[in-house]
């Protein structure tokens, strides 16, 4: 019997950039799945999960694509189709996941779950594995199987991900450097909306073709650029489409803060950080306007708390999660206030995580 751990994922500052070619700046957290491994002789493969009673057994033979009936094991059985479509055999196992990552949350737990099966798979292989190979294995299990459009984020951050550091991801060219995450005697919250996601998919093009039609309005301009993030703020002015202004303002902006972050993380300057972090909810507020009144909510009211260093939504937005660095004296008070005026305001119940940072994919002894 073998046990495997792969994290959830925050993102620290840098939202809706990945498809910009910009940075973005997540770290691996202390939730996230365990998954037991028992080798079998007979080839079969079975998929169990706590937290969802169908189960699956597939054998050699067995064709696998992608059908809603499947519900969570489409994510283990795209894992397994595409690791075959790599010329790798899948020897016979019993699969069992069991998870403290609260699930469509935003806190990414099916690119856990990808990773998790798919470094399991590969270590009974005694396969040597790359992480950035994984990373781009699963993100493609992700758009090709799954037919979800994710950028490489959440799949990197799971992949490489180290305690007490954030990654910095240069998402033009998927270069990446570690910039230390050292919370002393802050500690940092996930506040988590309890809202359902409805919007997101929609909403999430919507942004990628204003985003791509402001920078077809640079290039006709003649500025030669790859990425909207790569734009100089003064030709903001040459978009003369308010809303496709703002959508690239906060681009813009937000990347240059993902840089400000990252220098001052590099320092231990975390109250600059912080205000960076309300820098960043406010552009995606009003200019990307991808936040809505339940993160709206605890984001204002948890930057009201004193000894609360700062706090953004995070993730794609339209509900989710939000997070927070707040002094440990401040926790308590945090949680408790945030909470009763979530509930006040929307009349919904907000869970709130207090969490560690924490390696990313690896084995359990
Ligand atoms: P997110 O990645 O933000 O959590 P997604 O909608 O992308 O949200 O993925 C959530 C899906 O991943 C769940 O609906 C479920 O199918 C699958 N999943 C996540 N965690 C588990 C788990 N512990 N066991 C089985 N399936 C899981
Ligand atoms: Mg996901």
């Amino acid at each position: 019997m073998k046990r495997f751990f792969a994290p959830g994922r925050v993102n620290l500052i840098g939202e809706h950039l990945d498809y910009n070619g910009g940075l973005v700046l997540p770290v691996c957290i202390d939730l996230g799945i365990t998954l037991t491994l028992l080798e079998r002789t007979d080839g079969i493969v079975t998929l169990q999960s706590k937290s969802h009673p169908l189960t699956k057994e597939i054998s050699a033979e067995d064709t696998l694509e992608y059908n809603s009936a499947n519900d969570w094991t489409n994510y283990p059985l795209g894992v397994i189709q595409h690791l075959r479509e790599e010329g790798y055999r899948i020897n016979g196992c019993d699969l069992f996941f069991e998870s403290t990552l609260p699930e469509s949350s935003g806190l990414s737990s099916s690119a856990a779950l990808e990773i998790v099966t798919t470094f399991a798979l590969l270590q009974i292989h005694r396969v040597k594995l790359d992480s950035v190979w994984l990373a781009n294995f699963c993100k493609l299990v992700e758009n090709n199987f799954i037919g979800v459009q994710c950028g490489i984020m959440d799949q990197y951050a799971i992949a490489l991900g180290r305690q007490d550091q954030s990654l910095l991801i240069d998402c033009a060219n998927l270069s990446h450097t570690y910039i230390p995450f050292e919370l002393g005697d802050y500690r940092l919250l996930i506040m988590n909306s309890k809202k359902p996601r409805a919007l997101i998919h929609s909403k999430y093009n919507e942004r990628k073709s204003e985003c791509e039609e402001a920078l077809k309005i640079i290039h006709n301009a003649n500025h030669d650029i790859h990425h909207l993030c790569e734009a100089d703020p003064v030709w903001l002015d040459l978009i003369t489409d308010e809303v496709i202004r703002k959508r690239a303002r906060h681009v813009i902006s937000e990347n240059i803060r993902v840089k400000e972050a990252a220098k001052f993380l590099q320092m231990n300057d975390l109250s600059t950080f912080g205000r960076l972090m309300n820098a960043s909810h406010y552009s995606l507020q009003v200019d990307y306007e991808v936040s809505g009144i339940e993160l709206d909510t605890l984001v204002s009211y948890a930057q009201q708390i004193k000894n609360c260093l700062g706090a953004r939504m995070t993730g794609a937005g339209f509900g989710g999660c939000a997070i927070a660095v707040v002094h440990q004296t401040a926790v308590s008070e945090f949680k408790e206030k945030v909470a009763d005026n979530y509930f006040r305001v929307t009349g919904l119940t907000c869970e709130i995580y207090e969490t560690k940072t924490g390696d990313g994919v690896h084995a359990i002894d």
